[in-house]
């Protein structure tokens, strides 16, 4: 059986952290303690996943040439993954995140400058094909200018793989790029802001999910929390439920079910197999602090389901026939 082959087209950014008793005022410096420096950015994360699961992942990316965009690569070779299309611009730094945490109260307080990630073009995703050959699944968010995202799309499309956006952050898409995705994954919200909904609107997901339909996307999977995900086609509704654990930090999990649909799919999955799959990796992510060392590896995945007794796929154990 031939490994998944996935392209992930988006952000990476470090997240510098730091606890402090009171967020400061204007103008007060407050001590801060456990400072922390954590990879982020929701393509690289996905990117992460991807590999840990044992795909064959393809990063597409812009990180500055600085010591964080050093740190980067360095995570990307420590994973398998293949660099040749992750450029450096001298004029733009690595994205990073400042992030306050309240100690007590958990309330944090953040400024982000996407630095680098701003300066992924459509020209960038045009001349990386070699990223794209042999893929079956594209994978992009929108943490990259929706021009990026938007030809991550139409090169997936013209490879003949199946096309994914997760809409994260949501901004507004324009009307063409809806045509170019198979499979939209937002989450509530997401999608209500979309279908230029308040995110706050109360309206049922499926009624939201078939207006994202006539807006042109071939199938919406909706990521629901706890409640695991939603597959909503031109006339079918399915609901996958969750796989119910204890949930310590849920930061990441739409990436790790992000990366765990389209390892299944580019593996040759059915669809809602893939969504099942997805919220698999999605629980066992909310499982652990942090986000990329709550990315599980492949024998965790098999370890976790055994252990509770799930019934494993066979495209990813690589037998033919599933087993408990
Ligand atoms: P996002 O992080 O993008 O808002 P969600 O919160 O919907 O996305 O989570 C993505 C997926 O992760 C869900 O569809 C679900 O399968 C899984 N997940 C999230 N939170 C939990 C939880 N508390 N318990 C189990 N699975 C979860």
């Amino acid at each position: 059986m031939h490994p998944p082959h996935i392209a992930v087209v988006g952000s990476y950014a470090t997240g510098l952290t730091m606890k402090v008793k009171r967020l400061p005022g204007t103008g007060e410096t407050v001590l801060g303690s456990g400072y922390r420096v954590d990879h982020g950015g929701k393509g690289s994360n996905q990117a992460v996943a991807c590999a840990r699961m044992g795909a064959n992942t393809s990063f597409v990316a812009r990180i500055g040439n600085d010591a964080f965009g050093d740190s980067a690569l360095a995570l990307y070779r420590e994973e398998g993954i293949d660099v040749a299309f992750v450029r450096r611009t001298s004029d733009r730094p690595t994205g990073v995140g400042f992030i306050l945490v309240e100690s007590g109260s958990g309330n944090n307080c953040i400024a982000f400058d996407a630095g680098a990630n701003e300066f992924l073009t459509a020209d960038d995703i045009a001349s990386s094909q070699g990223a794209f050959r042999d893929v079956s699944v594209v994978l992009a968010q929108l943490e990259i200018p929706v021009e990026a995202a938007a030809a991550a799309m139409s090169a997936g499309r013209n490879c003949g793989a199946t096309t994914i956006l997760n809409p994260a952050p949501v901004r507004p898409l324009p009307a063409s790029l809806f045509h170019q995705i198979d499979i939209l994954t937002p989450n509530q919200t997401e999608a209500k802001v979309l279908t230029g909904r308040s995110p706050d609107a109360s309206v049922a997901p499926e009624e939201v999910a078939r207006d994202l339909i006539a807006m042109g996307v071939g199938t919406i999977v909706m990521t629901l929390g706890e409640e695991g995900a939603m597959i909503v086609a031109a006339s079918t509704v399915r609901r996958v439920p969750a796989v119910r654990v204890a949930a310590v930090d849920t930061t990441g999990a739409g990436d790790a079910f992000n990366a765990g649909l389209a390892t299944a799919l580019a593996s040759g999955a059915r669809l809602e197999e893939a969504v099942e799959f997805g919220v698999l990796i999605g629980a066992m992510a909310v499982m652990k602090d942090g986000v990329i060392p709550s990315l599980p590896r492949r024998d965790e995945v098999l370890r976790f389901c055994r252990e509770r007794s799930l019934s494993l796929p066979g495209w990813f154990t690589g037998e033919s026939a599933a087993r408990p």
